[in-house]
C-alpha cells in the first residue's frame, strides 16, 4: 500500500483573468472576518463592504475558514469559503483562496456542471476534479492552481445543498490511480467521437500535468462536434452514459482505462487548516473495482465478466 502525503487544503488563485487593481470584500451574512492589512488588524461584520487595494490577509476569528464575498472590477460577485491572501504583483492584486480540498472539488464540479445534468456523471466529474487537484503537480508558484482554463474552472464555492456538494461528498476522498499512483485526470467538453491520447493531442511538455498516464483513445457514444482537447473525460459523453443507467465508477473505467479508483483516507481532522500547519498524510484505502471495464463503440461502456 503506497502512501501518499497530501495538504488538507489548496490554494487557489481567483480572478487572475479580471487583472484586479482592487477588490471589493464583504462578509458572508453572519460571518465575522478578520483583515490584516497595512500592519493594521481590523473586524468586519455584518452588511460591510471594504475595498482592498494592496496586500491583505482575511480569515475567520482564531485564522478559521470563513465564508465571503468578493468583487473585481467587471466580474460578479463571488462567494468563497476559506482564507484569503492577497497580495501585489506590480500594478494588479493576486488573491489567493486557501480552502478545505472537498471545498475545492464542490466547487469545481459545480462550475463544470450544467444544472440538468445526470448525478452519476457529477459524481464522475468530482472524481476526476479531486484527482487532478490532488495529482498535478507544479502548475504554478506561490499558490497551487488558478481558476481559468488554465487549471480547473471555478466560480465560487458551490451551495451546500447543490448537486455538486451532493456528488462530491458521496465520493469524497475517491481518485483515480494509475500504477499506484493519483491521475491528475483531464477532461474536456466534448471529445468528437473518440478521445485521444496524449500523443494525439496537442499537449506538451510543462503543459501536461505530471505524473504521466498516457491515456488512451476510447470510443465516445456521441459522435459530431469536439470541443476542447479531447484527452480523458468527455463531459457530453459522460452525460450520455449515465443517461444510460450507468454509474460514475463505469464512466471513469471507459475514459480512463488500466486505472482504479482509490479512497484517499485523511488521517488528521478537517479542522486542522492553520497557515503552515504540517502536511497531513493521506492512506489510499484499495478498492478492488468490482468488474473489470472495457470500452466498445455502441453504449460507449460495457461491463467485463
Ligand atoms: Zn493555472
Ligand atoms: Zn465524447
Amino acid at each position: 500500500m503506497l502512501a501518499i502525503a497530501i495538504a488538507a487544503t489548496v490554494r487557489i488563485s481567483v480572478m487572475g483573468s479580471l487583472h484586479p487593481v482592487q477588490l471589493a470584500l464583504q462578509p458572508a451574512r453572519d460571518a465575522v472576518l478578520v483583515v490584516e492589512r497595512q500592519g493594521r488588524t481590523e473586524t468586519l461584520r455584518g452588511a460591510r463592504t471594504i475595498t482592498i487595494t494592496g496586500p491583505a490577509r482575511v480569515s475567520g476569528p482564531g485564522g478559521a475558514m470563513a465564508q465571503f464575498r468578493l468583487t473585481a472590477r467587471g466580474g460578479k460577485p463571488r462567494d468563497y469559503l476559506g482564507k484569503l491572501q492577497v497580495r501585489s504583483t506590480g500594478a494588479e492584486l493576486l488573491a489567493i483562496v486557501e480552502m478545505d480540498r472537498e471545498t475545492a472539488v464542490a466547487a469545481i464540479t459545480d462550475a463544470e456542471g450544467s444544472p440538468g445534468i445526470p448525478f452519476e456523471a457529477r459524481k464522475a466529474q468530482a472524481v476526476v476534479t479531486r484527482s487532478y487537484l490532488a495529482g498535478a503537480r507544479n502548475r504554478h508558484v506561490g499558490f497551487d492552481f488558478c481558476d481559468s482554463d488554465h487549471c480547473q474552472l471555478l466560480k465560487g464555492s458551490a451551495p451546500t445543498d447543490s448537486a455538486a456538494s451532493a456528488a462530491a461528498m458521496i465520493t469524497r476522498g475517491q481518485v483515480v490511480t494509475y500504477k499506484g499512483d493519483v491521475v491528475p485526470t483531464l477532461y474536456s467538453a466534448s471529445c468528437g467521437g473518440h478521445t485521444k491520447t496524449l500523443a494525439q493531442s496537442k499537449w506538451t511538455g510543462a503543459n501536461i500535468p505530471q505524473p504521466g498516464y498516457p491515456y488512451f483513445s476510447v470510443a465516445c457514444p456521441l459522435q459530431g462536434r469536439a470541443s476542447g482537447h479531447g484527452v480523458g473525460l468527455c463531459q457530453l459523453g459522460s452525460m450520455e452514459i449515465a443517461q444510460h443507467g450507468y454509474s460514475a465508477r463505469i464512466i471513469l473505467g471507459h475514459y480512463f482505462p488500466n486505472t482504479v479508483v482509490e479512497t484517499l483516507e485523511f488521517t488528521a481532522p478537517r479542522e486542522e487548516v492553520r497557515p503552515n500547519a504540517p502536511k497531513l498524510t493521506v492512506v489510499p484505502k484499495i478498492v478492488p473495482p468490482p468488474r473489470t471495464l472495457a470500452a466498445s463503440v455502441d453504449t460507449g461502456a460495457r461491463v467485463a465478466p
